[in-house]
C-alpha cells in the first residue's frame, strides 16, 4: 500500500501537517499519532520515518528508493519499532532504544529514528524512561508514537508531542472500498466494522481466527433460526470447536454485538449493517424477544475473555442466556 497516496486522500489534515513541517524544516522530535482501532497507524508511522532519510524526498517519502526500500524490511539501522499490538513494552525496551542511540548514527542520512506503536500498552515504569527521553531531545533523534485509547495516555506525553489527529472514516466508504478491491461483501460488512481502511481488510480476509470467527457466527445465526434446545446443541457441535483462541473468541462476540445491534437497528427501523443477513435478521427480531439484554450480555462477556475464564462456559452462559430468555416470554 501507497502510505503516502493513502494519507493525501483519506487523512489530508495530518499528510498537510506533515508536509508543511518537512517543507519548511520545523520538524518535531516527537510525534504522537492518535487514530481509532484499524487506522493504519504504524504505516503511516513508517512513512514518516522514510519521509526522514528518502533518498528522493517529495519532499516526503518516494517509497521507492533503496532507503524506503530497507525500512521495508526491516533493514535499516537507524530506525527502532517496539510493537505494543501483541505484548506490553517493558522499562527494558525503552533502554534498549537509548543505548542504541547514545552512539551516533549508522547511516548516512544521519537521522536516528524510533517508532513506538500503541504506547497505551506500555508500563509505568517504560512511560517514565520514555518521558525522561522525551525531555532531553537529541538533536538527531526522532520519535514517532502511535495510540489507539487517548484517554489512556499521560498528558505530559501528549504535551511533550505533537499530535496528528486521525479522523475516523466512514464505514461504508472503506466497506465499498474493500468490495471494489475483490472482497465479498460478507467480508466487507463485517470488518469494515474493526478496521479502517480496505487494504488492511484485504489482509485479514484471510487471517485463521477471523474466518473461525465468521464461520462461528453464521453458524450461530442459522442455529437460533432452530428451536431453542435444537440451537444450544448446534452452537456446541458447530461453533464451540472453532473458538479455541482468545483472538477468535474476541472477533466473535464483536460480531455477534454487530448482529444484535443490527436486531435492535431492525425494530425500531433504522439503517442495517448487515445487508447480506436482512433475512436472517427479518427473522430473528421476531423470534428473540430481549434483544438488548442479550446484547448487554454478549458485550459483557467480552470483557472476560482476558480473566482466563473457560470459552465454552462463556460461549454456554451466552447462548443460554439469548435463547432461554426467549423460552420466558413463552415463545
Ligand atoms: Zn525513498
Amino acid at each position: 500500500m501507497k502510505m503516502g497516496l493513502y494519507l493525501k486522500n483519506r487523512q489530508p489534515t495530518v499528510y498537510q501537517t506533515f508536509f508543511n513541517a518537512i517543507n519548511t524544516n520545523h520538524l518535531s522530535h516527537a510525534y504522537l499519532l492518535i487514530g481509532e482501532q484499524g487506522t493504519p497507524l504504524l504505516e503511516s508511522a513508517i512513512f514518516f520515518a522514510k519521509s526522514l532519510v528518502c533518498r528522493n524526498p517529495r519532499p516526503l517519502a518516494c517509497e521507492e528508493c533503496l532507503t524506503c526500500l530497507r525500512i521495508d524490511e526491516g533493514n535499516y539501522a537507524d530506525l527502532i519499532i517496539i510493537d505494543g499490538a501483541q505484548k506490553s513494552i517493558k522499562k527494558d525496551d525503552v533502554h534498549a532504544i537509548e543505548e542504541r542511540f547514545e552512539t551516533s548514527a549508522v547511516e548516512s542520512k544521519g537521522k536516528m529514528i524510533y517508532i513506538i506503536n500503541h504506547i497505551e500498552n506500555m508500563t509505568s515504569e517504560a512511560i517514565n524512561s520514555l518521558l525522561k527521553f522525551l525531555e532531553e531531545p537529541s538533536e538527531n533523534i526522532y520519535a514517532f508514537l502511535t495510540c489507539e485509547n487517548e484517554s489512556r495516555v499521560l498528558p505530559t506525553i501528549i504535551s511533550r508531542s505533537q499530535t496528528l489527529h486521525f479522523k475516523s472514516l466512514d464505514k461504508n466508504i472503506v466497506k465499498d472500498a474493500a468490495i471494489n478491491l475483490g472482497a465479498e461483501k460478507i467480508d466487507a460488512e463485517l470488518l469494515c466494522n474493526f478496521y479502517n481502511n480496505e487494504n488492511i481488510i484485504m489482509q485479514k480476509i484471510e487471517d485463521s481466527d477471523y474466518l473461525n470467527a465468521k464461520e462461528s457466527l453464521l453458524n450461530t445465526i442459522s442455529a437460533l433460526n432452530t428451536n431453542n434446545r435444537e440451537a444450544i446443541v448446534k452452537i456446541h457441535l458447530n461453533v464451540l470447536p472453532k473458538l479455541k483462541s482468545k483472538e477468535a473468541m474476541r472477533y466473535y462476540l464483536d460480531m455477534l454485538s454487530i448482529f444484535f445491534q443490527d436486531l435492535l437497528n431492525i425494530t425500531i427501523g433504522r439503517p442495517i449493517l448487515l445487508s447480506t443477513q436482512l433475512n436472517n435478521l427479518q427473522i430473528l427480531k421476531s423470534k428473540l424477544f430481549h434483544i438488548q439484554e442479550s446484547l448487554i450480555t454478549i458485550m459483557t462477556s467480552r470483557s472476560q475473555i482476558d480473566m482466563n475464564i473457560n470459552l465454552g462456559l462463556l460461549l454456554d452462559h451466552i447462548i443460554n442466556y439469548i435463547v432461554e430468555g426467549d423460552e420466558k416470554n413463552g415463545n
